[in-house]
């Protein structure tokens, strides 16, 4: 509806000013009934939304998500850029995943199979051995996850970043947390000054952000030495724990066992403890939001767990050749941007933080 007319002052309006009227034109007709209200008081379920999202997106209260998103991936990039990284893009179709065969979605790639990326796990790090010192890269990835969980899709956006020249993880929890509060920060003020609701649920952050042990919350959970990754339930009682512990919403948790992380044959066990590595999460109440660490950056090791999680290094040809012509120590991460908003959102489910998700069930729309 397009309408011309003259705004007026009068007390009469709540808002204390009135339009009087001198034509209106219908631009585009609505079919009716929507399927959807626009002013959705009674609360549709969030299938129905998402099947009519376009009608969905119109509502203020959805769009303050987006706008959020949107300030978040510029405070990621102004940081980032800010620390003398590069921005990179690597491929999304490839011979071979990083992240273990069982969420792997293939295609049919002219004659031969291939799949779609799971993260860019291993084109970073040969960005280190081509001499690119610090990159970073927000883009899709995908992962056939056959649960049906609140904090998993099968397209998200990964946030990831690799630095060369770095030989201790405290480093790089360093950068990652600074990134963070920087970002978040950054957020802030842009929907501060846009009058944008969800500004208020941001957290203020302090750094250093407090760091726990893996065997510390082993402790908590009464498992000690159990030597497996947590649950979902464990995470949140570790997240109940730290805090009360110190309050704090962001919280590593550090030095991963190797027996969690045998299928991360890139993980560089510890040099003075093989039972453990250089491996740790960036969480936030409870939510995993990110995973990294020290990469293997000698091929000997590198060939040695390649052989124990059971890969053939031939089909790892293009990535080994990166580590046979010098390949400095290094190290980085991944952070899943989605569950950073629903996070930062408040969002019960992480579907809630993607225009068009994707999961198990849903290709459409
Ligand atoms: P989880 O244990 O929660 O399944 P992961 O340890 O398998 O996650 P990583 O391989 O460490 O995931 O990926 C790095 C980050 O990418 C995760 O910390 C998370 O924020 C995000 N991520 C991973 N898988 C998904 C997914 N299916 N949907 C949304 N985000 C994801
Ligand atoms: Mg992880």
């Amino acid at each position: 509806m397009e309408i011309d007319g003259t705004v007026r002052a009068t007390e009469k309006s709540h808002r204390g000013f009135e339009l009087a009227l001198a034509g209106a034109r219908v631009v585009s007709r609505a079919a009716v009934p929507l399927p959807l209200g626009v002013v959705d008081k009674v609360g549709a379920d969030l299938n129905t939304r998402l099947d009519h999202r376009v009608l969905d997106l119109r509502k203020p209260a959805v769009r303050a998500i987006f706008e959020l998103r949107s300030a978040l991936l510029a405070g990621f990039r102004e940081a980032f850029l800010h620390r003398g990284f590069v921005e990179v893009e690597t491929p999304k179709l490839l011979r071979q995943g990083a992240e273990g065969g069982a969420t792997l979605f293939s295609v049919a790639y002219f004659d031969r199979p291939a799949y779609l990326a799971q993260s860019p796990q291993l084109y970073k790090q040969m960005l280190i051995g081509a001499g690119l010192e610090r990159v970073f890269e927000i883009a899709p990835a995908f992962r056939a996850e056959p649960s049906d969980t609140v904090r998993h899709i099968t397209e998200f956006t990964s946030l990831d970043a690799e630095v060369g020249y770095v030989d201790d993880p405290e480093e790089l929890r360093g950068l990652l947390e600074g990134i963070v509060a920087d970002s978040v920060g950054a957020t802030r003020s842009v929907l501060e000054a846009s009058g944008n609701p969800l500004a208020a649920g941001l957290p203020r952050l302090e750094l250093p952000f407090p760091r726990y042990s893996f065997a510390t919350c082993e402790g908590w959970l009464g498992r000690p030495g159990a030597g497996r990754d947590f649950g979902t339930e464990e995470e949140k009682a570790i997240g109940e724990r730290v805090a009360r512990e110190s309050g704090a919403p962001f919280y590593f948790l550090t030095d991963y066992p190797t027996s969690v992380k045998a299928a991360t044959f890139y993980a560089r066990r510890r040099d003075d403890d093989p039972g453990s590595t250089y491996y740790f999460d960036l969480d936030f109440r409870g939510l995993e939001i990110a995973s990294g660490g020290l990469r293997e950056h000698r091929l000997d090791p590198l060939l040695a767990n390649l052989a124990s999680a059971g890969l053939d290094p031939g089909s790892f040809a293009g990535y080994l050749e990166a580590f046979r012509y010098g390949m400095p120590p290094h190290g980085g991460w991944g952070l899943g941007i989605d569950r950073l908003v629903q996070a930062l959102a408040g969002l019960a489910n992480i579907r809630e933080s993607r225009l068009f998700p994707r999961d198990r069930y849903r290709l459409d729309p």
